[in-house]
């Protein structure tokens, strides 16, 4: 599933070629995509100019020059590119937005994903916490204090912090040298300094090598990210810690497959 490095990846490659391009054509190739589903999405669209894409959490949002909003959310296998008109559309291609000569696709093979119509007054920060990026260590202590949950669960929680999902959160919680199963509120004034920094860090380097492919993601000019290369603990169970060469483990909280060092992270 696409992460904050991957959707905002895939905004750095789309915006600078698109910036107040004019929208030509839509063509909806499977309407149940499109929520609320009695959106006239063409009607909307065709004929407006793009006045600005950006993330927001793992939202890509578009805003359009009469003032309406729209955002689409990969999901799990989701894939937003930006391809030549005469370029056959991939499988599972449900939208194409039309611009002279090249086309924003939208395809999502498993339909997590989808098109959110928000119009001028819907916000794309609802359900929605800060942006890790530019969270302050204060703020960060200030979220965690209200939930017993294992800090792992918190991080998932895109209205405690957006962007995060399950790369990013082990890899974060390594970083900072945390137990997943540790409860949120009972992390040490140390420990969430520790966590504010190493989750920026991840964040910055994944940014910089383009996200983490593992199998779907890839950026809106079908590039793949290669942070996947510098994991050093997720999806890597069994093998030595890079740290310490502990075996890393690989253990479930709440539903989701969690990686860590047993020794490194106490
Ligand atoms: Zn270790």
């Amino acid at each position: 599933m696409p992460e904050l490095p991957e959707v905002e990846t895939i905004v750095r490659t789309l915006w600078p070629r698109l910036a107040g391009r004019k929208i030509q054509g839509v063509s909806l190739r499977r309407a149940d995509v499109i929520f609320p589903d009695r959106v006239n999405l063409a009607g909307m669209l065709v004929g407006r100019s793009l006045a600005d894409i950006r993330r927001r959490g793992k939202k890509i949002v578009f805003a359009l020059t009469d003032g309406n909003r729209f955002y689409i959310h990969l999901g799990m296998t989701g894939r937003l590119s930006l391809q030549l008109a005469h370029t056959p559309p991939a499988p599972h291609t449900h939208l194409i937005l039309r611009l002279d000569g090249r086309e924003i696709r939208f395809s999502d093979p498993r339909r997590f994903g989808g098109v959110f119509w928000l119009g001028k007054n819907g916000s794309a920060d609802e359900g929605l916490g800060p942006e890790p990026l530019k969270m302050r260590r204060t703020q960060l202590a200030r979220l965690l204090r209200r939930t017993t949950r294992a800090i792992k669960s918190a991080l998932l929680d895109q209205s405690l912090i957006a962007g995060l999902g399950n790369i990013y959160a082990d890899e974060s919680l390594f970083a900072a040298g945390i137990h997943p199963s540790m409860p949120a509120n009972k992390l040490s004034a140390r420990q969430i300094a520790r966590l504010s920094r190493g989750m920026k860090q991840v964040l910055r380097r994944a940014l910089r090598h383009r996200g983490s492919t593992l199998r779907d993601y890839r950026d809106a000019d079908g590039n793949a990210g290669d942070f996947q290369k510098l994991h050093r603990v997720y999806r890597r169970a069994g093998m030595p810690c890079v740290v310490c060469k502990t075996a890393v483990r690989r253990i479930v909280i709440s539903g989701r497959s969690t990686h860590f060092c047993p020794k490194c992270q106490t």
